[in-house]
């Protein structure tokens, strides 16, 4: 008997282990590195590995064509020849890594919405930070939304509010916009959102918060739909950008 409940035990000890593993890696899961905190991603990997999307701190990075509703796009990183940022937002979107979005949040917070983004708003009006919404579907089957996740970090560094959940939601799933062309993207997304709730957008200055930039058909949508709300104006910023 007292064996069985010894045994017991050993496992329970095991599978809190387990869980705290999950929860808290121990390793840098970009170059598995022990970490002295446990916080995903090792100091050279959230500070040095990455390349700065936008080093100049300009309107857009470089490149980018902005539509006249939105009048700046800032990205925390731009994706490397070895594709290991890529992998990284792989894990946050696809292998249950929901955490990891809270953590990316807090370093785009501290590295580029803090500085760069508090320039253009105008006195009086608040920054509401919104995440790009999931359709229900998708966010079932992916236990989280990651754009929620990053927003939840940036905001944890920079004060910046939180649209509520639910003042915009998304009313079409549609498929990866990958591979698509521009005009197909377009499109596809058209009519995508819905805007539940004006409240919080009119007057302030909203941050569009996504993991990726590519070409920027949906957050360029969002933003569309909440433009009648009237906001003083409209940013994007992602960890990302492709
Ligand atoms: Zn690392």
């Amino acid at each position: 008997m007292s064996l069985s409940i010894q045994k017991m035990s050993g496992f329970v000890l095991t599978l809190a282990r387990g869980l705290v593993g999950v929860a808290f890696p121990e390793i840098c899961i970009c170059c598995g590195m022990p970490l002295q905190q446990s916080r995903f991603l090792c100091h050279y990997c959230s500070y040095d590995r990455f390349e700065d999307a936008n080093p100049g701190g300009a309107d857009s990075c470089a490149g980018v064509i902005l539509p006249d509703m939105i009048s700046v796009q800032d990205a925390m990183w731009i994706y490397d020849k070895n594709d290991l940022l890529q992998q990284l937002v792989r894990e946050l979107k696809y292998n249950g890594m929901g955490a990891l979005g809270l953590e990316l949040g807090r370093l785009t917070g501290r590295q580029v919405a803090g500085s760069r983004m508090r320039y253009h708003i105008s006195s009086g009006s608040e920054i509401i930070l919104l995440p790009v919404p999931l359709h229900p579907k998708r966010e079932r089957k992916r236990g989280y939304n990651q754009s929620e996740r990053i927003a939840s970090g940036i905001s944890e560094m920079t004060g910046f509010r939180l649209a509520g959940i639910g003042d915009v939601t998304r009313i079409k799933n549609t498929r990866t916009q990958t591979g698509f062309s521009m005009s197909r993207r377009m499109k596809n997304i058209s009519g995508a959102f819905r805007m539940n709730n004006a409240g919080p957008f009119g007057g302030n200055f909203v941050i569009i918060v996504d993991d990726v930039f590519t070409t920027g058909s949906t957050v360029f949508e969002l933003a569309r739909t909440i433009e009648p709300a009237a906001p003083v104006g409209i940013g994007i910023l992602t960890v990302a950008m492709a």
